[in-house]
């Protein structure tokens, strides 16, 4: 993993020379792996926002349940961090092509951030990934096959043809910059914390890279004396069609197991082995985290609970880890005063087809009933 010299980042890495810069992940270069601004790839990256979840809180029972929302990221999820910061160093690097496994919001947003880096993409990705993702890297000239099988298959192909080919492997972790464009997530959440950690963060683990990442974050700001000691208890959200973290946690492993026949409405999370699992697993125990598996029902029902309470759209992954947060205040976990954030990975716009009920269909010539309850 990259690490940098902290005492002389700390010079000018500092809370008050923070709050003046631009509001993008950038403005943590300090702490990121390029060298030269000048290679910057940017579709202009915004700070996203941590929106209070005033009515659905209320509902659960948590009084400080909040979002964050990376649905409003390029590309439409927070895969553009990793991706701008990933492909902007392998860019600086000099690297021309790149190969990746995916299960479809990192090929689509690796693919959009190559195409404008000048590198070419060669992407596989299971064959039930979702349609819009398979679009996404075509529309940007990506070179796309689909595999019979899972992300873990898809990385076997990618493995076989970096092997043969020689060329960039940009597979979750198997390149150490993916992760430090992940980080910034932390740095952002830190900062509009007012420099301080929330209770609890609910992250939807797949690969867990997003998660690691937060943990990373928060361990280098501590280290530079930017912030106190304590951790926020990390839990990670998986589905129980693919929970090899929570089975691993639940036997106080340190790392997991192959989960056999994974499968998952919330696709992005639906990695049977993850190559991070024993970082995420000690995420978990240093931080007095724990794992917890939902069920595909309570997430759809989840996801269609926040757009009726709250107004948002969010993704299948995101609305897992607030089905997470009610089953863990039910159970006591939780408390009611806890300062409760959750990681919406990304927006729900790229999945109608989750979400999308049978609907009434209407000759011209008919007429509506409204019975209004204001
Ligand atoms: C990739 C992805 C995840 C899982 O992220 P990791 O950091 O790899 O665990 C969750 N949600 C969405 C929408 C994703 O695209």
């Amino acid at each position: 993993m990259a690490r940098y010299d902290l005492l002389a980042a700390g010079k000018t890495f500092t809370r008050e020379s923070l709050a003046a810069r631009e509001p993008s992940l950038w403005r943590y270069s300090e702490l990121l792996p390029l060298r030269e601004t000048a290679n910057r790839i940017s579709f202009g990256e915004q700070l996203t926002p941590v929106v209070p979840m005033r009515a659905l809180g209320s509902a659960l029972g948590l009084d400080r349940l909040s979002l964050k929302d990376e649905g409003l990221l390029p590309t439409g999820s927070f895969k553009a961090r990793g991706a701008a910061v990933g492909i902007s160093r392998a860019r600086e690097l000099g690297v021309r092509a790149f190969a990746m496994p995916t299960n479809g919001n990192a090929g689509g947003a690796w693919a959009a951030y190559g195409t404008r880096a000048g590198i070419e993409a060669y992407i596989v990705m299971p064959k039930g990934a979702p349609a819009i993702n398979k679009v996404e890297c075509i529309v940007s000239g990506a070179h796309v096959w689909l595999v019979d099988g899972l992300i873990s298959d898809a990385g076997k192909i990618v493995a076989k043809a970096v092997a043969e080919y020689g060329i960039y492997d940009a597979s979750t972790l198997k390149e150490p910059y993916r992760i430090e464009g992940k980080k910034t997530l932390g740095f952002e959440l830190i900062e509009q914390f007012a420099w301080s950690v929330p209770d609890v963060i609910l992250y939807p683990t797949g690969g867990g890279v997003g998660l690691i990442g937060i943990y990373k974050a928060i361990r280098e700001l501590q280290a530079m004396g930017l912030l106190e000691e304590r951790l926020p208890r990390f839990v990670a959200v998986q589905a129980e069609g693919c929970a090899p973290i929570v089975r691993a946690f639940d036997a106080r492993q340190t790392e997991s197991t192959f989960w056999k026949d994974s499968q998952t409405v919330a696709f992005g999370i639906n990695v049977p082995k993850a190559l991070g699992d024993f970082l995420v697993l000690e995420a978990l125990y240093e931080s007095g985290g724990t794992a917890i598996a939902v069920d595909d029902s309570s997430i759809v029902a989840m996801q269609r609970r926040i757009g009726q309470a709250e107004g948002l759209f969010i993704c299948p992954e995101g609305a897992a880890t607030l089905a997470a947060a009610a089953e863990l205040r039910r159970r006591e976990w939780i408390a009611r005063h806890e300062r409760v954030l959750a990681i919406n990975t990304g927006t729900g716009l790229k999945y109608p087809d989750v979400t999308l009920p049978e609907l009434e269909l209407l000759q011209p010539d008919a007429t509506i009933r409204i019975e209004t309850h204001k």
